[in-house]
């Protein structure tokens, strides 16, 4: 989950972390009133979740109160790499002396986390990784040991701070560090972190990354969720606990378990076709969850057939084709459905389904091939 600039300076401030004191409006008044309060020159910043705002026109200097109206009325009007503005951060305009980069993020191959810097941040930082990485210095934690002192030293040497800002720096290192251990967070990030006119640093940017998976234990970072920006159909799905994500494909798939859901796709794709989402009923799947997997898979346009692949081993084939016989009831799809079910009651379900039209197959491999046959109107 990604959070906003100005939320992830809200977490990166009360780790320390020396940020602009800027506010958030979500119309040109309230800009106005914001620049007014800063009393003087202010940068007008687009609240999107990409980066490159600055280079796609979504960040403005303002010299006054009435400018930062204007605007911040030119910026809620623009749709930035396809998402519309709904929110711009008023910040008081620093004077940038450099611009650093610092970013904290895991590592895979190295089994844990990495601070990297660069004297080159800003906003080219993406084309000084490709084509100088030299540039950036990359220092690995310890999980276990945390983000050690002599380690923000390498970085100040590595990055060639001046001598005299290595103290803020280490807060400002030691704050990002805690934010992005404390949060959960899978990338905390500062772009740039500037040494400003009057020779101190100050993160004018901030991006975060939140673990999904480790949201629960943060219930106050949830809550910063931005559904605005998510596919309907994936905050309806949450509601369900379903696990769905829409696709391009023409095949909608209905499926239990993640694995087999993937090995869904891949045999759907095998056979020529595309699927419409990856959707995991979960295990244990009732037949209202079933029945909303249903409707939500119906209502991607893009659907031309929908694959029903349970393999039933908690979940039972007639609990799964109940669900289904509900949903069919609801909204009377118009594409055809090819169903598989296998396992636990695999034949009380088949047994109830004889009668709902639909395409039954014995393996998923008849079943993948009858479903992009179907997707194709070669079969009905
Ligand atoms: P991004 O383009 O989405 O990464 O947005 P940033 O917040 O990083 O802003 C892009 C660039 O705008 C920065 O690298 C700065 O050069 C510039 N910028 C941002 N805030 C200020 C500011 O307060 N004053 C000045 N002079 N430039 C700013
Ligand atoms: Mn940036």
């Amino acid at each position: 989950m990604k959070l906003h600039e100005y939320q992830s300076k809200q977490i990166f401030a009360q780790y320390g972390v020396p940020v602009p004191k800027g506010r958030v409006a979500s119309t040109p008044a309230e800009a106005r009133q914001i620049a007014q309060e800063l009393g003087g020159r202010v940068v007008i910043k687009s609240q999107v979740l990409v980066g490159g705002r600055g280079k796609a026109g979504g960040i403005k200097l303002a010299k006054d109160a009435e400018e930062a109206e204007k605007l911040a009325g030119d910026i809620l009007t623009m749709t930035i790499k396809g998402l519309p503005v709904r929110k711009v951060l008023v910040d008081p305009a620093a004077e940038i002396k450099t611009e650093i980069y610092l970013g904290i993020t895991n590592d895979r191959a190295a089994r844990r986390p990495v601070l990297m810097g660069s004297a080159a941040g800003g906003v080219d930082i993406e084309e000084v990784a490709a084509t100088t990485p030299e540039k950036i210095i990359k220092v690995h934690i310890d999980p276990l040991m945390g983000l050690q002192d002599y380690q923000i030293l390498d970085m100040a040497l590595g990055i060639e701070l001046p001598k005299e800002l290595w103290g803020e720096f280490n807060t400002v290192c030691q704050g990002l560090w805690r934010a992005y251990k404390e949060s959960d967070a899978t990338l905390a990030e500062i772009n740039p972190l500037a040494i400003l006119g009057d020779g101190h640093l100050a993160a004018l940017d901030g991006k975060m990354i939140l673990d999904e998976n480790a949201l629960y234990r943060h219930p106050e970072l949830a809550e910063k969720r931005d559904l605005d920006v998510e596919a309907e159909s994936e905050i309806e799905a949450n509601k369900y606990g379903l696990t769905y994500i829409k696709l391009e494909g023409e095949i909608g798939c209905m499926v239990n378990g993640a694995g087999l859901a993937m090995a869904t796709m891949d045999i759907i794709k095998h056979f020529g076709g595309e699927p419409a989402n990856f959707l995991d009923i979960g295990g244990g799947a009732t037949a209202e969850k079933v029945s909303a997997a249903i409707r939500i898979i119906l209502k991607d346009p893009n659907v031309k057939a929908v694959l029903f692949n349970i393999f039933g081993g908690i979940t039972r084939g007639d609990v799964v084709a109940e669900g289904i016989l509900t949903a069919l009831d609801e909204v009377k799809p118009s594409v055809p459905l090819v169903v598989r079910l296998a396992g636990t009651n695999a034949a009380e379900g088949r047994a109830m389904l004889a009668g709902a039209n639909m395409i039954t197959a014995e393996t998923l491999a008849e079943a993948a091939q009858k479903a992009v046959a179907a997707a194709k109107g070669e079969l009905k």
